[in-house]
């Protein structure tokens, strides 16, 4: 049985967390909102509940969780901060930004796959916030979604992987990015962009001196030998239809004819252009299309007698780089 518990997403009343603090306290895993996705969590110094999050998700071993921390408290206590960076991460947190660093003992193999680096980030959602803190440790959770499937933004996204194979579920409606944290790594000099999320990839470049945007994030694979972060080895953010992504837009003419039992995905913009799609967003807002992507990729899929799904490309600027980063991992082919 799968209990879901709503509740307030700007001020959660704690008795409305108290089952989910007395779960995690357990050892059982409970799935939380964040603002950027819902995450599948344990209390991180419980090594047995955290081998579970991977077990649940069909996660690999060997790709590390992201620990949420609520306090810079909890951060000295599990990871090695250098000092020169304190103040960014004072300005960025509590955010969408997750940063590797250093490992202290305390922190399991099991959350970081073996790495002698943790992953890190204070969530800035008061349901995750506060829930950190009534549990008293950090939260280590990936993603509330099975390993390869579009990240869950919405509580029916969540139920869709895990009915019945979680306890408790706190519904606090649709995450507000909608899409996973910037990930950058700080163990190495100078730093390295993982994964790019809301925290825009111009404005990291600013902070980050010399910052390293790799080839793996705006390419499907881009990399050869060791992956740079296990993560990147997967396929990912994937709904169960075939995927195009045009990002030659002239094109899309040819795609449709080429595929014809397709749904497109597009912009309010272009939505004139097609036979009933469905709309991603506005290019006057992009953080709209990050916010519906994984919405419309799991609608898309339930679409009968659709056999493909067609997603218009973007100029990858701002959020839109984030967004096109997860369509071509997702995509079974890019035309360009
Ligand atoms: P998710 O849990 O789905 O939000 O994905 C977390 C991402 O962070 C994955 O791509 C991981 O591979 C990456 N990650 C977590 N910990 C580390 C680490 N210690 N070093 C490098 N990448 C990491
Ligand atoms: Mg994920």
């Amino acid at each position: 049985m799968t209990r879901v518990v709503r509740v307030d997403p700007l001020d959660p009343r704690e008795e409305d967390l108290r089952e989910a603090v007395d779960l995690l306290k357990g050892g059982e895993v409970v799935i939380f909102p964040t603002e950027t996705v819902y995450g599948l969590g344990a209390d991180v110094f419980n090594e047995r509940a955290c081998r579970k999050i991977f077990e649940l998700k069909k996660r690999p071993l060997d790709n590390p969780l992201i620990v949420h921390i609520d306090s810079f408290e909890q951060l000295f206590k599990i990871a090695k901060a250098q000092d020169r960076y304190l103040h960014i991460l004072e300005r960025f947190w509590p955010g969408p930004l997750t940063v590797v660093l250093e490992k202290k003992d305390v922190v399991s193999d099991v959350v970081t796959a073996g790495l002698e680096t943790v992953a890190v980030r204070m969530p800035a959602h008061p349901v995750a916030l506060k829930l950190i803190r009534l549990l008293g440790s950090p939260i280590a959770a990936p993603s509330a979604n099975v390993s390869g499937r579009p990240s869950a933004t919405s509580v029916e996204h969540v139920l869709e992987d895990f009915m019945g194979k979680v306890k408790l579920v706190i519904d606090a409606g649709p995450t507000p990015f909608g899409l996973e944290s910037t990930v950058v790594d700080l163990t190495k000099s100078p730093p390295v962009l993982l994964r790019p999320g809301p925290v825009e990839v111009e404005k990291l470049v600013e902070i980050f001196e010399g910052l390293i945007v790799p080839d793996f994030v705006r390419e499907k694979k881009g990399f050869s030998g060791v992956p740079p972060s296990p993560g990147v080895k997967y396929r990912h953010y994937a709904p169960s239809k075939p995927l195009v992504l045009v990002e030659d837009l002239n094109k899309m003419p040819q795609v449709l004819r080429e595929h014809p039992n397709s749904v497109v995905l597009c912009v309010k913009e272009h939505s004139h252009l097609y036979e009933e799609p469905l709309v991603l967003g506005s290019l006057e807002n992009p953080y709209s299309i990050a916010q519906n992507l994984f919405r419309a990729l799991r609608e898309a899929e339930k679409m009968v007698g659709k056999e493909w799904i067609v997603v218009e490309g973007f100029e990858e600027k701002g959020i839109l780089f984030a967004v096109m980063n997860r369509l071509r991992k997702a995509a079974t082919e890019i035309v360009r």
